[in-house]
């Protein structure tokens, strides 16, 4: 791989590869656009086959987090960085804790949180080594858990979409097919349920099909979610499930949940647009988790977080007003008003350079 013509390609600022010979670190922290604020994205433990698989793996997170925050509206950037290692065997409290400190070289220009394979004990120690970690325990004064709000933010798209379809966002008039009743997609089915709506649900866990069937929700095999006879699709578990093969079997309107990466390919979401499926791009939606933790800049607040969610319901409205004014589909419509935005404040103001951040009300240490 040549390098640079890599990096250049996928327009990032700065690439840091991170190693200590001592813990074991292989790491990749990828900084994509600092135009609106530090670059925020998750740590991402995984064992990559190659290091070209980790650099595109981190190059295409981190751009996808710039284009996350610009549209929810946050004064954030987009970052992420991976270890390249299994986390089931190769953990340790020196390997998070050099990350750690790679992290702080940064200088905040860079803040890092949980990803796939990272959990909150990891985050204990590289929290010991740099303040610029977000996502951190409550005993922390940080934020918990982003689940719900992410699950609140994602109704708020499908009240958005059901305006923009039907003209009204009456949620318990429609029927909604659920895909995942995890983290996420359990706090959605409680939250249609409560508007007494009609709910499928799917998952390959017995006990989360079990939580939802509790709930009055009508439980449909994995295969035959996508075909179920429902007004809205929220797909809340994998990602590329709008592909070739599902696409000729809905009988949805509406395609809103908060699975990332739900188009198998940009021309699946050409293909819903020529359909006339109503589609709320994914990173739009689902950016409730996001919103959540940026609170802990100025101090965590709760009920802050929640009114903030409301935010998904305007950005997702504005999305479909984008695609229409421009004649194109909502994905490509969530990344021009991401980029305008990106573009409109770049004019305004330099690219950050980093600072210290105070994260208010926020204790650190060892807690253990
Ligand atoms: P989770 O692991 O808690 O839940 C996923 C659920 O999907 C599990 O219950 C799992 O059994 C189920 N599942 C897996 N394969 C399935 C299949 N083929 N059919 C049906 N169900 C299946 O994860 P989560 O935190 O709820 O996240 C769900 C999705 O939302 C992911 O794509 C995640 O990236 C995205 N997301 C989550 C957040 C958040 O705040 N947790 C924020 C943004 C995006």
């Amino acid at each position: 791989m040549n390098l640079f013509e890599t990096i250049h390609a996928s327009e990032h600022e700065e690439v840091v590869f991170c190693h200590n010979k001592d813990a074991g670190l292989r790491a990749i922290i990828a900084i994509h656009n600092t135009t609106l604020g530090p670059a925020l994205g998750g740590l991402r433990m995984w064992p990559y086959a190659s290091e070209d698989e980790a650099l595109n793996d981190v190059l295409r997170l981190s751009r996808g987090m710039t284009y996350k925050a610009a549209v929810a509206g946050l004064n954030l950037g987009g970052g992420k960085s991976v270890i390249i290692g299994d986390p089931k065997s190769d953990k340790s409290e020196a390997l998070f804790r050099a990350l750690g400190r790679f992290v702080e070289s940064l200088n905040g220009r860079y803040i890092t949180a949980e990803d796939v394979g990272i959990d909150v004990n990891d985050m204990e120690y590289v929290f010991q080594e740099t303040a610029n970690v977000v996502g951190v325990h409550q005993v922390h004064g940080g934020s918990g858990d982003p689940s719900p709000f992410t699950a609140y933010g994602t109704l708020q798209g499908i009240k958005a979409s059901l305006n923009f379809k039907f003209d009204n966002e009456e949620v318990g008039k429609y029927s909604y097919a659920v895909q995942g009743a995890g983290h996420v997609g359990f706090e959605l089915i409680k939250l249609l349920r409560n508007e007494g709506a009609k709910v499928f649900v799917s998952d390959i866990n017995e006990a989360s099909v079990q939580q939802a069937a509790e709930l009055g929700c009508e439980i449909v095999g994995s295969d035959d979610i996508h075909r179920v006879d429902a007004e809205v699709y929220c797909p809340c578990a994998l990602g590329a499930v709008v592909n070739e093969k599902t696409i000729p079997e809905f009988r949805f309107k509406i395609i809103c949940g908060a699975a990332n990466n739900q188009l198998a390919t940009t021309e699946c979401g050409d293909e819903l647009e020529k359909r006339g499926l109503v589609y709320a791009p994914d990173y739009a939606v689902n950016a409730g988790g996001l919103m959540n933790v940026s609170i802990e800049f100025e101090g965590y607040n709760r009920e802050r977080a929640m009114r903030m969610m409301r935010t998904i319901y305007y950005n997702v409205g504005r999305i479909f007003q984008i695609a229409g004014r421009d004649g194109i589909a909502s994905w490509r419509a969530a990344d021009r008003m991401a980029e305008e935005r990106v573009a409109a404040i770049g004019k305004l103001k330099l690219p950050f350079l980093g600072r210290s951040h105070r994260f208010p009300g926020r204790s650190r240490g060892n807690n253990q």
